[in-house]
């Protein structure tokens, strides 16, 4: 997907990588480059940035070595013999964490001028905007600006060995990819598909060759690629008419056009809870979730809700995070107070774990508390800026409350728990930070 912003007069194209949710190996099933073509050599110096969050400090010099290797060696077989010089040591910075659109603008802009042409890579934590997405349901896993050697890429979160289906060493070379000019291809054998998948390891020729600029401040331009994107329903389709499970279904792997189900009542949304089913793959729970959470009424709502708190909290957790950023996002006017509240509930790391949790799910719990906090800023009820402006204020020792809970139309919500003191210091510390930056996201991209 090619969006075209403006910045500075001069017109730039981010891409867009979207999700896709298969796991696999890295193989790479393209036939080697044997034959007389000789081999072009290029050396380009590395330097890595990384987001100081706990969940990706497995991006280590030892993990960013392995993958720089990988992508060294996918590109040699096919002719290229790219040589990555990295630099002695990963910066790690808070504002590497949780970026917009404008913020990758930004750190592009700050490395115009280098006589040493290295390629950044910068590994977030979570990309929230990317251009001017159009599918409110994507996932989005890199984002660089085309012809800039500021590659931005979202790091694998706990060390798991696929994100969201694709690996990191395919969204390494797509992200590069952009860097060298390449626009999106629209197979999804090709490394520039916008929804790179493990498999997805196809490289052109002349593509290869774009390879032996990485480093270098390419002019930015704006790209026209044919991309797979999700079909528009028809608007003279009668809603009852639409196939709404097949539509959601079929999405899969771009991301989920709501336009079509915007008018759809509650009951005509209810046959998408059989897509949140273990049998269903991951990116069709994930947009249902998503269809639900944001257009539901209320029994829409308990389904999305009924879905979040189901299991430990590691289980799914992909799929929970976008469940929770489509219930921040709800549009229906009657039910969106109450999803607003769930939200707000969520940003307790005592509402998703127990006190006997410990461990990697006490990580995930933090994990989706934190996220819950990046998906009020989403949000544009007043309550949720208001909460969000409570957390950043609040001292330290302030233990998140439970909001009280309604009479009617109760969600289901679990009650807070009280948990022990120093993960509550520590976390009233972190939910802070994290509140006080979203504000001053949101107050500069409104
Ligand atoms: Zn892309």
């Amino acid at each position: 997907m090619w969006v075209a912003v403006f910045q500075q007069g001069v017109r730039i194209a981010l891409a867009l990588s979207l999700p896709l949710w298969l796991t696999g190996c890295v193989a790479t099933t393209e036939p080697l480059i044997t034959s007389q073509e000789p081999v072009v050599q290029h050396t380009v110096k590395v330097q890595v940035y990384r987001a100081a969050d706990d969940a990706i400090s497995h991006y280590d010099d030892a993990q960013i070595q392995q993958t720089l290797g990988e992508v060294e060696q996918t590109l040699r077989t096919r002719g290229m013999a790219v040589s990555f010089e990295i630099q002695p040591s990963i910066e790690i910075d808070e504002s590497f964490e949780d970026l917009y659109s404008q913020d990758i603008l930004h750190l592009s802009g700050r490395f115009r001028v280098d006589p040493d042409k290295k390629l950044r890579i910068i590994i977030t934590n979570k990309i929230w905007s990317c251009g001017n997405n159009s599918y409110e349901t994507t996932v989005i896993l890199g984002c660089t600006p085309v012809g800039s050697p500021v590659v931005v890429v979202q790091g694998m979160v706990d060390g798991s060995s696929s994100n969201y289906g694709t690996t990191d060493v395919i969204l390494w070379l797509h992200e590069m990819g952009h860097s060298v000019q390449l626009g999106h291809a629209d197979s999804w054998k090709r490394v520039m598909t916008p929804a790179p998948q493990p498999d997805s390891t196809q490289l052109e020729r002349y593509e290869v060759r774009q390879y032996g600029s990485l480093g270098e401040q390419l002019r930015a331009q704006v790209v026209h690629a044919a991309v797979a994107a999700p079909k528009p329903m028809s608007a003279d389709v009668p809603p009852a008419e639409v196939n709404v499970v097949a539509h959601v279904r079929q999405a899969g792997l771009h991301g989920l056009d709501l336009t079509p189900l915007k008018s759809m009542t509650d009951a005509q949304l209810l046959p998408l809870t059989s897509l949140l089913n273990t049998s269903e793959s991951l990116s069709a729970q994930a947009n249902a979730l998503a269809a639900l959470g944001q257009l539901g009424g209320d029994l829409s709502l308990n389904a999305v809700v009924a879905y979040l708190t189901q299991g430990p909290p590691q289980t799914q957790r992909e799929v929970k995070e976008a469940g929770l950023i489509a219930l921040a996002k709800n549009e229906n006017p009657e039910v969106l107070a109450r999803a607003t509240r769930f939200v707000i509930q969520a940003t307790s790391p005592a509402f998703w774990c127990s006190v006997a949790v410990l461990g990697g799910d006490q990580k995930a719990c933090a994990r989706l508390a934190r996220l819950a906090i990046g998906a009020l800023a989403q949000s544009q009820q007043p309550q949720a800026r208001a909460y969000l402006k409570t957390l950043a204020e609040s001292s330290i020792g302030h233990r998140p409350q439970a909001m009280p809970s309604q009479p009617t139309g109760n969600l289901g919500v679990k009650p807070v728990e009280p948990i022990r003191e120093p993960v509550d210091v520590q976390w009233s510390l972190e939910s802070r930070r994290v509140a006080q930056k979203f504000l001053r996201k949101t107050a500069l991209h409104p």
